[in-house]
Formats: structure tokens, sequence, C-alpha cells
């Protein structure tokens, strides 16, 4: 478990940070409730996404999830970049990211893994690790088009939080007719990671960065 005291999850779109890391966050709210935990998302995907839905729509699902996250909604910083975009905002992306790294000072940072098939992602990946070079301890979570190249050599046990992950990602109604939106996927994801490493039910990183 993470005993950082401030973490900072950053994401594309509005759950990917649910897909790869929601086991991980309660986890720390429960275990190390002084953990300060934020998260970050550049688009809310109500543009291009093929689904049928309102900027407000998936902000009051953000907020049901945030909220059985443990996250207070003051520390969810969202913005309205053009989802499938976020490649041509590679400038505005990472002065995002500065101006958040000096307000919220994180010492562990959390964002999409650079492997991964979706240009948005990898933008969020790139900005990031051109943002955080202050010794933040930097971890890559995966999502569902990751790249054969995604080699997590980190595992985290969420198998007593495995059911408090579905919970949180039923709260994205608006999402619901995605084809990656499946709770039996879900936990068939998190069985596979916890068989690489010994354990039921697992979340996977890839750790970037570590400064001791
Ligand atoms: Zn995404």
């Amino acid at each position: 478990m993470s005993k950082d005291k401030t973490v900072l999850f950053v994401g594309a779109h509005a759950d990917d940070i649910e897909i790869g890391c929601s086991g991980l966050i309660i986890k720390n709210y429960i275990e190390n409730p002084k953990c300060r935990q934020a998260m970050v998302i550049f688009s809310l995907c109500e543009t291009d996404s093929g689904l049928d839905f309102t900027a407000n729509e998936i902000l009051g699902d953000m907020k049901n999830a945030a909220h059985t996250l443990g996250i207070r909604w003051e520390d969810v910083y969202t913005f309205k970049f053009p989802n499938t975009r976020l490649p041509e905002f590679s400038y505005e992306i990472r002065n995002t990211l500065e101006r958040i790294r000096d307000d919220y000072k994180p010492e562990t940072v959390y964002f999409n893994t650079e492997h991964d098939k979706h240009q948005d992602h990898v933008a969020v990946a790139k900005a990031c690790i051109r943002a955080f070079r202050g010794g933040e301890e930097l971890r890559c979570y995966e999502g569902y088009a990751n790249l054969p190249e995604f080699k997590p050599c980190l595992y985290v046990d969420i198998s007593a939080q495995m059911q408090d992950k579905i919970d949180v990602l039923k709260c994205y109604k608006t999402q619901e007719k995605r084809k990656y939106w499946d709770e039996s996927l879900w936990a068939a994801k998190a069985m596979l990671r916890g068989q690489e490493a010994g354990l039921n039910y697992a979340e996977a990183f890839e750790l970037l960065m570590r400064v001791e």
C-alpha cells in the first residue's frame, strides 16, 4: 500500500482512473485515511464519443464515483478538452499539470500508460512525464486498449476491494453501452492480474520513476 500523503491521479477521460486504479484508491482511503488523493480529468467525452450523454450527466456520474472512492469533489479537477483530440493540446495540458503540481505538490502521480492504442491516453502520459520531474514517483495504470509493450512490475492486492471497484464503475450510467462496460470483464481483468502476482484480484502498474 502507498504510504504517500499526497497522491494525484491523472486521466485523459472521465472513467480512465476508475478503470485503472479505483481498487487502489479505495484501499488507500481505508488503510491510510490521512493520505490526500486528488483526480485530474482532461476530457469529459461528451463530444465524439458515439454515446448520447451530456457533460452534466457524466459529471454527475463522476461525482457519484468520487464519493464512492472517498475523494472530495473539491479535489477533482475537470477540463473540457475535446475527446480524441488531446494530442493537439499537449502544450495546454502540460501547463495545466504544472499548475496543479505547484498547487497540490503530489508525492506520487498515477497516469495512463503510454503503451496504449488511444492517442488521448498517450498524450496525457507524455505530458505527465514532462510535467513531473521533481522527484515525484510516477506510476502508470492500464486500460482496455493496452499495447503488448505494457509490462507491469507493480501489483496491488485489491481482493478486499473488488466489489467496491465494481460499485465505483457502476456509477457511470453514461458508459453502460460501451463494450467494455461489463462487470464480468472488470473482475476477469483483476483476476488475471492477480494470478500473475499470486493474488485473487489485483491492479497492475508500470513503475516509471522512483527516487530514493
Ligand atoms: Zn480513456
